[in-house]
């Protein structure tokens, strides 16, 4: 079986790093295609329970797709909810462009 904390470190850094890069303002095809993107992880990530508890928090909280920082904020939240449950500290959701797209400024 994979790594659950190898595979959670990449794939969150694929998501965050596609979110801070995602355009501001998406065509609806890009929409929908991130939507799709989001939509499988409960269906296709190599970690059953934590694919579950995913599905499951992504039922009381829809993906925002509608643009670059509504989406990494909703997915820092996501990532923070799994913090959570993992007892690991809660991530600042402030922080995401400077951890993820322009890195640090000092
Ligand atoms: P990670 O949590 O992998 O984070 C990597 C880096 O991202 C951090 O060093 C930090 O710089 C940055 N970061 C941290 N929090 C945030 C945030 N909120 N927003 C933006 N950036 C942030 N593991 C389990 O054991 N059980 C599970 O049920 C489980 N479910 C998961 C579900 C998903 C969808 C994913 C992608 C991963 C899941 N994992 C799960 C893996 C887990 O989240 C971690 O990836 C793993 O434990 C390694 O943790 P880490 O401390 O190295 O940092």
């Amino acid at each position: 079986p994979p790594d659950v904390e190898q595979l959670g470190r990449a794939t969150w850094t694929f998501l965050h790093t596609t979110a801070a890069y995602y355009p501001e303002r998406p065509t609806p095809t890009q929409r929908a295609n991130m939507l799709s993107l989001i939509r499988a992880l409960p269906l296709l990530y190599p970690c059953s329970h934590c694919a579950d508890d995913f599905g499951e928090d992504m039922k009381n909280n829809a993906p925002d797709v509608s643009g670059r920082a509504g989406l990494s904020r909703w997915l820092c939240e996501r990532h923070n909810e799994v913090n959570a449950k993992l007892g690991k500290e809660k991530f600042d959701c402030g922080k995401t462009d400077e951890r993820w797209k322009d890195g640090p400024t000092d």
